[in-house]
């Protein structure tokens, strides 16, 4: 069973994210980048699916600039066995990162798609649905727990106070939850020989997609600074404090 895994390059999440003084964007200036940790999550998926004997092949998608092939060598060293990136300098939108994908998707024509339920820099939470949606395959998003089982993928689900399991029938598309694994660190000997993976640089253009933004960036704000708290010594002072000054009593 061949394994299709998108992975997106985005700001470290140990990162503090600056904006930039214009306020039209994050600065990424001398930024450390990785890999979205829901991505993480999907390729230790697919790795696992590969160690139990169920998958067979692992191909990693990314779509982005030319240095995102960073990310597509961790997962190489991560056990993907091998790597596309479709090359774009764009701002890039779900929607046409999802048509991206559809294209890989009719090429590959792989049984299992796994993807982050949510990127860390946007938190946009839909590429998996619209690939759903694009493609007409069976979705289980949020998955806590993937089963293949012959023709058929159980997705355990995360929801509102509990879990929820459905069957998909395969092909199908699973996005990853925080729960569902904990990713593997790369190890040394595994990253030297993920620089011999293929990974294969393709333009939009040979995949007959076209990667424009429909979305123009208004503004983009910091939260705003907090104001440093006080201590109080004793229960009657917080009390008094929270009638006259606070007056939330
Ligand atoms: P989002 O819908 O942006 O929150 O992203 C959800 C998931 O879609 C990510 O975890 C990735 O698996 C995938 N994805 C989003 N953007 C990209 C991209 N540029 N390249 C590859 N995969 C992506």
């Amino acid at each position: 069973m061949k394994v299709l895994v998108a992975v997106k390059r985005v700001i470290d999440y140990n990162v503090k994210v600056r904006v930039k003084a214009d306020n039209t964007d994050v600065d990424l200036t001398n930024v450390k980048m990785a890999m979205n940790p829901f991505c993480e999550i999907a390729v230790e998926e697919a790795v696992r699916l590969k160690e139990k004997g169920v998958a067979t092949e692992i191909v990693v998608v990314s779509i982005g600039p030319k240095v995102a092939q960073e990310q597509i060598r961790t997962a190489l060293a991560l056990g993907a066995d091998r790597g596309i990136l479709i090359e774009t300098e764009e701002k890039l939108e779900s929607l046409t990162v999802a048509k991206a994908l559809k294209a890989v998707v009719d090429k590959e024509e792989p049984q299992l798609v796994i993807l982050g339920k949510q990127s860390i820099d946007n938190d946009n939470n839909q590429t998996g649905q619209m690939l759903g949606a694009l493609t007409g395959l069976p979705q289980g998003t949020f998955a806590s727990e993937v089963a293949v089982d012959g023709e058929k993928v159980n997705v355990t689900r995360e929801i509102d106070g509990g879990l929820r399991t459905v069957a998909l029938s395969l092909p199908a598309i699973v996005t990853t939850d925080l729960r569902l694994n904990e990713p593997r660190y790369a190890s040394l000997p595994n990253i030297m020989k993920a620089k011999r993976k293929p990974l294969e640089v393709v333009a939009p253009g040979d995949l007959g997609v076209e990667i424009k933004s429909t979305q123009t960036l208004v503004k983009v704000e910091a939260p705003a600074e907090r104001s440093a708290g006080i201590t109080v010594s004793s229960v009657d002072e917080l009390v008094e404090k929270l009638k006259t000054e606070a007056k939330v009593l």
